[in-house]
C-alpha cells in the first residue's frame, strides 16, 4: 500500500479507494479480467463508480507500469497485474485467459534472430485453444 502510495505520489496522482481497490483486485487474481469484469467484481463496493472510472483507472495502472494489457484478439483486452512478459492461453469457447507457467518460451528470441538478422527485444505470445472445463462439455 505505501510502496503503491509513493507511486501514485511521485506523478502526482491520487490513490483514491477506488483506484487502490481495482489494483488490489488485479493484484488477486490470475483470471485476466475485462474492465466490465473488474467493474463488476468491484462495484458492490463502490455502487457510484462507473465503467469509465475503471477504464480510465486501468489506463492509469498501465501508464505507471503497474498493469499489462493483453489483447487477446478484436480488440478484446484484458489486464494483468503481473507486468514480467509472459506467454498466455486463451479458451475459443469460454474466453478464459490463464498464464502458461514453467514453460521456457525465451529461446524463441534467439531463433527469430538466427531465422531473421533482426535483432529481437521482445515477443507476444498467445496460445488459442479449448480449456479443461470447456472440453468436459463437448
Ligand atoms: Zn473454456
Ligand atoms: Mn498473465
Amino acid at each position: 500500500m505505501d510502496k503503491l502510495t509513493n507511486i501514485f505520489r511521485e506523478k502526482n496522482l491520487k490513490l483514491t479507494p477506488q483506484r487502490y481497490a481495482i489494483y488490489k483486485y488485479l493484484k488477486s487474481t490470475k483470471s485476466h479480467p475485462s474492465a466490465e469484469m473488474i467493474y463488476d467484481t468491484i462495484k458492490a463496493d463502490f455502487p457510484t463508480m462507473s465503467l469509465a472510472t475503471v477504464y480510465k483507472t486501468v489506463r492509469t495502472l498501465i501508464e505507471l507500469g503497474l498493469v499489462q494489457e493483453i489483447n487477446v484478439g478484436e480488440d478484446n483486452f484484458r489486464f494483468d497485474a503481473n507486468v514480467d512478459n509472459h506467454p498466455h492461453i486463451v479458451c475459443i469457447t469460454c474466453g478464459k485467459v490463464d498464464d502458461i507457467e514453467d514453460a521456457a518460451f525465451e529461446h524463441l528470441n534467439q531463433d527469430v534472430e538466427n531465422f531473421t538478422n533482426y535483432k529481437v527485444s521482445t515477443h507476444k505470445l498467445y496460445f488459442y485453444g479449448i480449456c479443461p472445463e470447456c472440453q468436459k462439455e463437448l
